[in-house]
């Protein structure tokens, strides 16, 4: 079935980019990240790839998400790195889900699961190294870990990660990073003296602006996203040779000649200033097109650019062809790799002022993902 719009995901690409983060991993393990559906990538399709391509864990924010993943046959180990009160702990542990904390009520809470179940849990300890995000504080690690000893002797949990995540590693020579790489060795210490670590314990912090740019910071495992799916982790350095796998396109709905003068979609924020062709193109901000992008981002259509013309709707856009031809049906990219001369994720990011995670992680349900490229 036609649809209006799809977002093809080149699985090749996918591929390609996660060889080479493995190289870039040094001996590391690759824990990839798979949360918000794969960064809008589609979230089964895109795991089975990465395991296939080399990644030997993944991650995801929540365990529903985790949950997602066992319903769709995936069977490597998986964490589940935000949990919050009233998340479906039975279920997690029933399907073998690893899961994180960093403070006793968690742990507590893990252990009630536990008893329930009489599934030991398996679990990641995060500590805070300087994000004030997820994590213990330093000053509260040592009551988590010796929490967290009490349940292991008791055969409630297992330990098999310690973990931190950084703020600032998109931004090389940030003085914070070597702050939070001292802070985790404080906090790995403080494990080590607990009885908490060991050779069987990964030990991981590495986002992708990490992997690609610290070494010292791989310890046992790196946590890939953005990079998998192609897209630069510090775009002031390049692209480091990753392939962006999404394209995202939409057939041309109506096609009108206008005159002069003619006022074009809500508040008239975009006016011909000649006769003109208009192309109607049927995304909108309910799949992620940012109402912002309104006479801001380009799209590639007829074989040039085109700015969007006047307000984003809720489900449209147009477009103004001038004197080119455009018919109904004709195809309309919005991003993909940049090859046929179209824009980039990177584009749109630096255009509306964000960055690409927040381009492909908003592309909405309504928006097919096709896959290209299966082994
Ligand atoms: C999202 C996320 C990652 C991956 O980050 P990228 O910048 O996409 O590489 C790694 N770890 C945690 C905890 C995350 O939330």
């Amino acid at each position: 079935m036609a649809t209006p719009a799809q977002a093809r995901v080149d699985l090749t690409a996918i591929r390609h980019n996660v060889a080479l983060l493995k190289d870039q991993a040094g001996g590391a393990e690759l824990m990839g990240a798979v949360k918000a559906d794969a960064y809008g990538h589609g979230l089964v399709p895109c795991a089975a790839t990465v395991l296939e391509a080399g990644v030997s864990r993944l991650g995801t924010a929540f365990v529903r998400e985790a949950l997602e993943l066992r319903a769709g046959g995936v069977t490597a180990p998986i964490l589940a790195w935000l949990i919050t009160p009233d998340e479906p702990l039975d279920e997690a542990l029933a399907q073998d889900i690893e899961l994180s904390a960093a403070d006793e009520r968690l742990l507590d809470e893990i252990a009630a699961a536990v008893r329930r179940t009489g599934r030991t849990a398996k679990m990641h300890l995060e500590a805070d190294t300087g994000m004030s995000r997820g994590g213990s504080p330093l000053a509260a690690w040592p009551g988590v870990l010796a929490k967290a000893m009490e349940l292991r002797a008791e055969g409630v949990i297992e330990i098999v990660g310690l973990w931190s995540h950084f703020a600032c590693a998109d931004i090389p020579g940030h003085p914070s990073i070597e702050q939070q790489l001292e802070a985790f060795k404080s906090a790995l210490k403080l494990a080590e003296q607990a009885g908490a670590s060991g050779s069987h314990v990964i030990r991981h912090i590495s986002n992708s602006a990490a992997t690609m740019t610290l070494p010292d910071a791989r310890y046992d495992l790196v946590r890939p996203g953005i990079a998998m799916y192609g897209l630069s982790p510090i775009p002031e350095l390049g692209d480091f040779g990753l392939r962006p796998a999404m394209t995202l396109t939409a057939q041309v709905g109506l096609v009108k000649r206008v005159p002069e003068g003619s006022g074009v979609s809500y508040a008239h924020l975009y006016t011909t200033d000649r006769e003109t062709t208009l192309g109607l193109v049927p995304l909108g901000y309910a799949d992620g097109i940012l109402r912002h992008a309104t006479g801001r981002a380009e799209v590639l259509a007829g074989g040039r650019r085109r700015q969007i013309a006047g307000r984003v709707c809720m489900d449209q856009f147009m477009i103004d062809m001038g004197d080119d031809p455009l018919a109904a049906g004709d195809e309309v990219v919005l991003f993909g790799p940049g090859d046929g001369g179209e824009p980039t994720a990177q584009e749109w990011a630096d255009t509306l002022g964000t960055i690409t995670h927040e381009i492909v992680t908003r592309i909405g349900s309504r928006v097919p993902r096709v896959y290209e490229g299966r082994a």
